[in-house]
């Protein structure tokens, strides 16, 4: 057979078993709705490895009947008010003045919207923001001041989200500045001592992405985060982008992100895993075809390690409209959380591109 007669063939083959089995899980859900009790869709709530708790709450509201962004938003939640997880919310790590700014964004799936907020300083749960500028303005995106003004008023409370254990992360590192803050003299791409020392790569960040699929078989996801600690003042990440940080296609999966936002914003790609799945790759597959494009697209000397490869990492998490999940990351030891509706939430290991080699 001619080869582009044999491809034709396969993506025909391929495309009717895919109409076959969307027809055949359609009826099984048919079924399960005839039968009234079986759930219709197999739900199942993925997060960030900081998650486990969020996961939990989300599949609760899940088993209650409730839709998938009421879900995941009440399981950030409760990250974001925890004093104790420094990358999310009340007590996040702040930006090179020692100011919290946090990064949100939400995308609802069965109504095709979304909202997000970055920069936004003193309102401890950006997600819930994030949640109002897609329900109640004609617009994606507010930062700073405007989505500070934009909460105030909905009536969201300002406090300080700086706290003392912040503070005085906060104080040690500017007391050690020297190579490490984020300004870089002109260079040329393939200069190698510039910014070397500086740890913006490694630097710690930390963030929640949370996605769902509910007992209807809609999807919706959200990512919060206060993004990389000491960070230029206004500086945004990947989190609050959709299509970078998050991204939810109702028909066929939502994926998120954590770790370095700068080399995801480059890439977009949340927006690309689900594309992927759509093409029929797994969840897992799909991040880690992510994971090596943003290795593809990083060439700048000062951001690879001696074998060529990112110094930092970036991790993916997705689902789809069956309920399948995975996770990748570019560098091994990653987790994330997971419930699948069965039993409690648990960590699983993410799929990785390189494995770290011990140190000595
Ligand atoms: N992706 C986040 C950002 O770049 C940080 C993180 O997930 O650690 O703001």
């Amino acid at each position: 057979m001619h080869e582009s007669m044999k491809r034709r063939e396969f993506i025909k083959s391929a495309a009717f078993a895919g109409a076959a089995a969307l027809m055949s899980h359609q009826l099984d859900n048919l079924e399960a709705v005839g039968a009234q009790q079986r759930p219709a869709f197999k739900p199942v709530v993925i997060s960030s490895h900081n998650g486990l708790v969020a996961t939990a709450k989300a599949m609760e509201f899940i088993k209650q009947g409730k839709d998938a962004l009421d879900a995941v938003i009440a399981g950030v939640n409760i990250v974001e008010d925890d004093p104790n997880d420094m990358s999310v919310g009340y007590g996040g790590l702040p930006n090179e003045d020692g100011v919290v700014e946090l990064d949100a964004s939400v995308m609802h799936g069965p109504t095709g919207r979304g909202g997000a907020v970055a920069s936004l300083r003193n309102i401890k749960n950006p997600s819930k923001v994030a949640r109002l500028v897609m329900e109640r303005t004609d617009h994606v995106l507010l930062v700073g001041e405007g989505a500070l003004r934009f909460a105030r008023a909905h009536g969201f409370k300002e406090e300080n989200l700086l706290t003392d254990e912040a503070r005085n992360a906060w104080l040690r590192w500017k007391e050690n500045l020297s190579n490490e803050d984020d300004w870089l003299p002109p260079h040329d791409v393939e200069t190698k001592n510039i910014g070397e020392g500086l740890k913006s790569a490694l630097r710690n960040t930390g963030t929640i992405n949370c996605n769902a699929v509910d007992l209807q078989g809609n999807i919706s996801g959200v990512t919060t985060t206060s993004g990389l600690a000491w960070k230029i003042p206004g500086r945004v990440g990947d989190s609050p982008i959709l299509g970078a940080g998050l991204y939810v296609d109702n028909e066929v999966g939502a994926a998120g992100s954590t770790g370095r936002g700068e080399a995801n914003l480059l890439a977009c790609s949340s927006v690309m895993i689900v594309e992927f799945m759509r093409q029929g790759k797994t969840p897992e597959q799909a991040c880690l075809m992510a994971c090596e494009r943003i290795v593809k697209q990083t060439k700048m000397k000062r951001l690879l390690d001696e074998k060529g490869r990112p110094k930092f990492n970036v991790n993916f998490y997705a689902i789809n409209k069956r309920g399948e999940y995975g996770a990748a990351a570019i560098w091994s030891g990653s987790k994330f959380a997971v419930n699948t509706g069965e039993a409690q939430s648990r960590h699983e290991e993410c799929a990785y591109l390189y494995k770290r080699e011990p140190r000595n």
